[in-house]
């Protein structure tokens, strides 16, 4: 594991928090039971670090690309046309202060969220349109320098802290 070892930052859905938007959580993962067992995980929801409520109605990004979002460029909304940018905003802002105060490299972010997906978004629609883009959490830890993975990316991770 090297000479230090690696904390990650990891989405609360994963490790079953019911934190969705639709008040439910997933079934962790054996890899985070036993990261969490060791010490290693520091949790994140960023919706609700930023303030929203669970459950809450599904947002989305038009066109799916939160490094948008956070250079002011487009909002998040709901699917009831409410504005969310600002909690999803303070929701990143969050999650950068806690990858700063623990000094984490990486994350394990649960995929194609308006907040924590790496590496696909919906794009707004809210009919189910997948695209290439990054949620406003994640979009800010990239900026960060944090290496973003998602729940499917997992092996991948594990592999990169082992080496
Ligand atoms: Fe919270 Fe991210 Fe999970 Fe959504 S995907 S519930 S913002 S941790």
């Amino acid at each position: 594991l090297g000479v230090r070892m690696e904390r990650i930052l990891v989405s609360a859905c994963l490790l079953g928090q019911r934190v969705r938007y639709d008040g439910g959580g997933f079934d962790p993962l054996q890899q985070l039971l036993e990261w969490q067992a060791q010490g290693r995980l520091v949790v994140v929801c960023p919706e609700v670090d930023g303030g929203l409520p669970t459950p809450r109605p599904p947002a989305g990004i038009p066109g799916g690309q939160g490094a948008d979002v956070l250079a002011g460029r487009l909002p998040v909304h709901t699917d009831q046309g409410e504005d969310v940018t600002a909690p999803f905003v303070r929701g990143a802002e969050q999650a950068l202060a806690l990858v700063r105060r623990h000094g984490i490299r990486y994350a394990l972010l649960k995929a194609r969220s308006p907040s924590c997906g790496n590496v696909e978004t919906y794009d707004g629609s809210f009919s189910g349109v997948r695209v290439s883009g990054e949620g406003v959490a994640a979009a800010a830890l990239r900026q960060a320098g944090v290496r973003v993975f998602n729940e499917e990316q997992l092996a991948d991770l594990a592999a990169l802290l082992q080496s």
